[in-house]
């Protein structure tokens, strides 16, 4: 059996086997290798299927999808178990015309063509249309034909393109319908772009202007600087503003206002200029008129007349309209006449001009603007509307100006040398002013009137305070001399009884007169206004005695009882008030109570009545009748006169009594039965003086006694009046050692200055030259010592005060009483010694 062929051949075919093996072991590992290989690429095949950005869609040939990528969840929103083994023609996931597309790519592929990409869209499962495109190819699959799809998301870029085209289509639209001119230049200063609102601003088309140069819509000054407008806008980053006077196709000149800025490429590179025009003409001609209303209706306040005022009008209407030639005529219908209170123009000159036919008349006639050029001027006058004044026009434009739609006056402005100078547009424009400058001229001539009636009314006032000073004056002096001799006759004892009866009577009708002129002279103060009330420290109780003093020998001469009642001590009896007034008030009522009493009594006084007294006089006379209470404080008002002619009077005194009681705050009433008496009641409110020590005043007999006894005063009379001198010298004589007289001012002060030693000066106020005013001034330079006694014959109060200011010591009223001098004399050389 050992048979080593077999052997051989069984070892043969062992290593053969083992070889074989080998190979098996081999091919195994490979076949395993491959496996895994194959695996492995399948792996990695499905990734990059799955990781394709496109959606990959297999589907049989009749539609049915055996395999599709992940993205298509993304792009379709469906995932597999929707689709894969889904028929495509079944479904209902795209629109009929995509459905088509889609059937005619799976017809192509079939055939073994490539079809697309073409576009499709479709509802994702969301419900939101997507857009794609679509490609088909053929594949063959294990020998089985297929259809590769493969689609590829464009929703973004489609949605993206879309809004572009939107924007760009809404941009071109912003640029022809905006109202601002839109124009793009190139770097040469020429037209690229022009929109529809360029046109009509400057009246070029975009295919007439298109390459043309910006020239064409300059004024020769705009063209000027725009070298270096263009400069400024290249070289700045940020936008540049301007305002241009530019001019239209048709030759006129508009002002526009431009917005311009450069426009840059990618590069940094300048490449064209983009302009925003916007025709700001009318706007700032509005502007302007606003302003100009508002100035002129300011003006009313800040110019000082008429003429001035209208001046204004002329230079604010220059900012709006030619005022070259400007006047403004006011109509007077009376005398069909106008006044030119400003008058502004190259050829004529008129203050005041017959209205008769001219054109301003025309405009009155017709009640609004007249834009007449040479021809409307021409045809009005063959009409005979009007006759031509003045120098020719070539164009004249008239406004009406009206007040409470009546004209009161035309403004016009004209030219001489440029028919086209006024339009319609400045019709209306002025027409639209009219009415401001019409209320502020008003305005301003009612002002003016009213300052000429002040000046008229404050010239007649100082007129009548002048003549009422001098008739003052012109009548108290004659007075002094007629009452001063006559007492001074009374008192020389070598008269017969008739001839003091004579004197008397000379003395009563002396007084009479007298207290008629005062009364004049008070109600006329009262009525110019020229009354003031001046208040200090009153004592009433010492007012009500002297009064009763005053009174007691009339009414003890008629046989009446006098009496009086005083509601306060004398301690708190100080008020503040107007002393002359109250003194005045009181004496007027005692002195008719006295007057219409023929028997009984006369009572008077006062009562407090908290912040005011109530004051009273009472007599038992014959009283007021009831129908004439109403009246009996009017003017002129007589009761009794009519009666009997033995109550003489002015019938002034009752009202001057209310006139003064009304000025101290109070007011007046009167309670009378007729035949029963009168009460007459007024308040007065009161301001408490302060608690000063009340001096008892000397009794007037004992001054004069006092200063009778000195006899040694030297004394200066300054009188230009003969008459009174001569009275003067005689009252003082017997309390002067030395007289001396000046018959003016500077004699006055001259003297003065002589002799230091003088004690006291009579100065009258009014003389010659230098009057007693200024020379007690003089004098007072160099002698503060002398007493200076002022005679006033003007009856104002301020008179008074004048007298101190200037220096003087005390004053006496003319006429002087023989008396009241010595009093105030003594009053200075008793307080002296
Ligand atoms: P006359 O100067 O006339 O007195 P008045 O203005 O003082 O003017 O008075 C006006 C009129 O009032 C007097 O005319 C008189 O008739 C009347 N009257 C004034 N006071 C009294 C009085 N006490 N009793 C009666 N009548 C009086």
């Amino acid at each position: 059996m050992d048979n080593p062929d077999f052997i051989n051949q069984l070892r043969k075919e062992n290593e053969l086997l083992k070889l074989q093996l080998q190979e098996l072991e081999n091919l195994e590992r490979q076949h395993k290798l491959s496996e895994e290989e194959l695996r492995n690429t399948t792996g990695r095949l499905k990734k990059i299927f799955d990781a394709a950005p496109d959606a990959i869609l297999i589907m049989d040939v009749n539609g049915t999808f055996i395999q599709i990528n992940k993205i298509v969840e993304n792009i379709l929103g469906y995932n597999k178990q929707d689709i894969v083994g889904k028929n495509f023609f079944e479904m209902t996931l795209l629109t009929d015309v995509d459905q088509n597309k889609v059937k005619e790519g799976v017809q192509k592929s079939l055939k073994g063509e490539k079809f697309g990409p073409v576009e499709i869209s479709y509802k994702s499962r969301s419900g939101e249309y997507m857009y794609s495109e679509l490609s088909t190819y053929p594949i063959k699959f294990d020998d089985r034909s297929l259809i590769l799809m493969v689609v590829r998301d464009v929703t973004l870029q489609k949605k993206t393109a879309r809004i572009i085209q939107e924007n760009e289509q809404r941009l071109s639209l912003h640029i022809n319908q905006t109202p601002l001119g839109v124009i793009e230049w190139d770097l040469n200063f020429k037209v690229k772009r022009w929109n529809p609102a360029a046109e009509r601003i400057f009246g070029y088309t975009k295919k007439e202007v298109l390459g043309e140069n910006v020239r064409c819509i300059l004024t020769p000054e705009t063209y000027k600087k725009v070298k270096i407008l263009w400069d400024d806008i290249l070289s700045s980053d940020s936008g540049k503003r301007y305002i241009n006077e530019n001019v239209t196709k048709s030759g006129e000149t508009i002002l526009c206002e431009w917005f311009n800025t450069r426009l840059v490429n990618k590069h940094n590179k300048v490449v064209a200029v983009a302009s925003w025009v916007q025709d700001i003409t009318e706007r700032v001609r509005a502007e302007r008129i606003k302003k100009v209303l508002y100035d002129i209706s300011n003006a009313v306040n800040t110019t000082d007349n008429l003429h001035k005022l209208i001046g204004f009008i002329q230079t604010e209407l220059s900012n709006i309209i030619d005022t070259t030639n400007f006047y403004i005529a006011l109509y007077n219908e009376t005398n069909d006449t106008f006044t030119l209170p400003f008058f502004v123009d190259e050829k004529d000159q008129f203050t005041e001009i017959p209205a008769g036919k001219t054109l301003t008349k025309y405009v009155v006639k017709k009640q609004k603007p007249i834009l007449a050029d040479t021809r409307l001027m021409s045809e009005l006058e063959l009409q005979g509307e009007i006759e031509s004044v003045g120098a020719d026009s070539k164009i004249w434009l008239g406004v009406p100006l009206k007040t409470e739609g009546k004209v009161t006056g035309v403004l016009v402005v004209q030219s001489y040398t440029d028919e086209n100078a006024f339009n319609s547009s400045d019709v209306q424009m002025l027409e639209f002013v009219s009415d401001q400058i019409s209320i502020s001229i008003n305005r301003k001539k009612t002002e003016d009137e009213l300052v000429a009636a002040l000046k008229k009314a404050e010239e007649s006032d100082k007129l009548k305070t002048a003549f009422l000073q001098n008739m003052s004056h012109e009548i108290r002096t004659p007075m002094s001399g007629i009452l001063g001799f006559t007492t001074l006759l009374k008192e020389s004892g070598k008269i017969s009884d008739r001839q003091l009866e004579y004197l008397r009577i000379i003395e009563k009708s002396g007084e009479r007169m007298l207290n008629t002129i005062n009364d004049l002279m008070d109600i006329s103060k009262v009525e110019a206004g020229q009354m003031d009330v001046e208040t200090r420290e009153i004592h009433v109780n010492e007012l009500i005695d002297y009064i009763q003093t005053f009174f007691y020998p009339e009414a003890k001469q008629k046989g009446l009882d006098i009496s009086n009642e005083k509601g306060l001590e004398n301690s708190d009896s100080i008020i503040i008030s107007d002393k002359e007034k109250l003194y005045a008030i009181l004496t007027n009522l005692v002195k008719n109570a006295i007057k219409y009493t023929e028997k009984g009594s006369v009572n008077f006084g006062y009562v407090a009545k908290g912040n005011y007294l109530e004051f009273f006089v009472k007599d038992s006379g014959i009283g007021i009748p009831k129908q004439e209470l109403d009246t009996i404080f009017d003017r002129f008002v007589q009761v009794h006169h009519n009666l009997s002619s033995k109550y003489e009077g002015s019938g002034l005194g009752l009202s001057i009594t209310k006139a003064y009681v009304e000025m101290l705050g109070g007011n007046i009433r009167v309670e009378s039965q007729s035949g029963k008496g009168s009460q007459f009641y007024f308040e007065i409110p009161i301001k408490k003086g302060e608690n000063i020590a009340i001096k008892a005043e000397p009794k007037p007999e004992e001054k004069i006694q006092k200063t009778e006894e000195k006899q040694q005063l030297k004394i200066l009379i300054a009188e230009d009046d003969e008459t009174i001198r001569k009275y003067l010298s005689i009252v003082v004589r017997k309390i002067s050692t030395e007289v001396l007289f000046a018959k003016n001012g500077i004699k006055t002060v001259e003297i003065s200055k002589n002799n230091p030693d003088i004690d006291l000066i009579l100065m009258d106020i009014k003389m010659p030259g230098m009057d007693g005013y200024e020379a007690t001034r003089k004098i007072r330079e160099f002698n503060k010592n002398v007493v200076i006694v002022a005679q006033t014959a003007f009856a104002f109060e301020s008179e008074h005060e004048k007298a101190e200011a200037a220096g003087c010591n005390d004053y006496i009223s003319k006429p002087i009483n023989r008396n009241s001098l010595i009093n105030i004399i003594g009053k200075y050389f008793n307080q002296q010694n």
